[in-house]
């Protein structure tokens, strides 16, 4: 029985462990790392931060995996050589048959001088819970939201935080106190589509939200509480900003970033599988031409596990990855819109959009209750 080793069981290692034990749960024997004790949905930090949800609340254990054929270990991989497929981790050693690598994507908030010392994010766990604290005290003044590099995780996740940011001052009374801006390096918020961009820009400026795209802000002065940019310095009480992206460290010592554009690991687009024999990359880590986020992650799970089982069978792998996924994107007053991107199926891409409504805001609860249903079956539902 041959052994695949999938290192990351966020988005893409869940979907693929999930897939592999449906197909393939007698042919190979599945092992499945991550050095976390459970799985967060990355919208979950939107719950954090604006509907006051404790972090606890949102955490699904591992615990409840509970898939025929995999096996999940608490570990936390410190080496990897993609040549022997070799992975070392501060438990153990394994040198498996296929190698997945699903490690995700970094923050890097020391990238931005003076971000760390002044400046807040909600893409962590513990950043969404600081700046819930912060806001409570926050009594008006000029708020700053800025996405400090491109690719980052979710692009719509800056525009809901502005939204929401604002839907949640307003409630406090602070609306008029208070002047929100932002600044994104980007021409437009989803430069796939022209209509998801377009409601996004309306929505902000129904808002009062100044949107500055184009500009990136290079770094904080925290002592005058300014951010910096080509075109002139911009005063703020409160500065979030979405932190610089990277691969975990483990990813680019292993060497298998050669090759692939700014730092991230290079794969075939259509089999996601890396230059080295038998080792695929997936998810936020990989180079593939989609943006990042958990869809794109599931739908890179589904390709490399009809690769997989290709191998593991002895015939040709016949699907491509297509790079799709819907994106559903909170408005604020409990509304969600939806953007259905489709990156390399046809000629071009297409990501038509859907204007938000509470029916929206149903499917994207149903779409994670539906998710936590299939990659942890021991799950008791509450
Ligand atoms: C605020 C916010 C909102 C978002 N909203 C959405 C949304 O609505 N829809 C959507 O599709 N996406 C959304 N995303 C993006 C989504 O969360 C990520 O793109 C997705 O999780 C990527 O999946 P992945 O499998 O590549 O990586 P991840 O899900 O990040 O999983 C990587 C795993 O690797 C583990 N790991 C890392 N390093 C090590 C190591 N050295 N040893 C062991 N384990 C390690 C981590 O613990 C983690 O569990 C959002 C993200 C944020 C921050």
């Amino acid at each position: 029985m041959r052994t695949v080793l999938i290192l990351g069981a966020g988005f893409g290692g869940l979907e693929l462990a999930t897939l592999l034990s449906r197909s393939l749960a007698d042919e190979v024997r599945v092992v499945l790392v991550d050095r976390n004790d459970s799985f967060t949905f990355g919208f979950a930090k939107l719950e954090i931060l604006f509907r006051d949800v404790p972090p606890e609340a949102v955490r699904v254990p591992y615990a409840d995996l509970a898939h025929p054929g995999v096996e999940f270990r608490r570990e936390e991989v410190t080496a990897i050589d993609p040549r022997t497929r070799r992975v070392v981790t501060d438990r153990s050693e394994y040198e498996p048959d296929i190698l997945v690598v699903a490690l995700g994507a970094d923050y890097d908030p020391a990238a931005t001088p003076g971000f760390v010392e002044d400046g807040h994010e909600y893409y962590s766990i513990d950043g969404a819970a600081r700046l819930r604290d912060r806001l409570d005290s926050f009594d008006g003044g000029d708020i700053v939201l800025a996405i400090l590099r491109v690719p980052f995780k979710c692009p719509p996740a800056p525009y809901e935080g502005a939204m929401l940011l604002h839907e949640k001052l307003a409630r406090r009374g602070l609306g008029d106190s208070t002047r929100i801006r932002m600044i994104s390096p980007m021409d437009s918020p989803i430069p796939v589509s022209a209509d998801t961009s377009a409601a996004l820009v309306e929505a902000l400026t129904r808002r009062g939200i100044e949107y500055t795209p184009g500009q990136l802000v290079h770094g904080l002065d925290p002592d005058r509480h300014v951010a910096l940019t080509r075109a002139g310095e911009i005063a703020y009480d409160l500065f979030i900003g979405i932190p610089a992206h990277r691969v975990p460290a483990v990813v680019e010592a292993s060497g298998l970033t050669v090759g692939g554009t700014d730092g991230w690991v290079a794969v075939d687009p259509g089999t996601l599988e890396t230059p080295y024999t038998n080792v695929y990359a997936l998810g936020d880590c990989a180079d593939a031409p989609v943006p990042r986020a958990g869809v794109f992650a599931e739908d890179a799970a589904r390709t490399v596990a009809a690769g997989i089982a290709a191998k593991v069978r002895g015939s040709d792998a016949t699907d491509r990855y297509r790079g799709r996924g819907a994106c559903h994107i909170e408005f604020g007053g409990g509304l969600v819109g939806k953007v259905d991107a489709d990156f390399l199926s046809g000629p071009a891409p297409r990501a038509p959009f859907t204007a938000p409504s509470v029916e929206l805001a149903r499917e994207k609860a149903e779409a994670a209750a539906a998710r936590i249903q299939r990659w942890f079956p021991g799950r008791v539902s509450e």
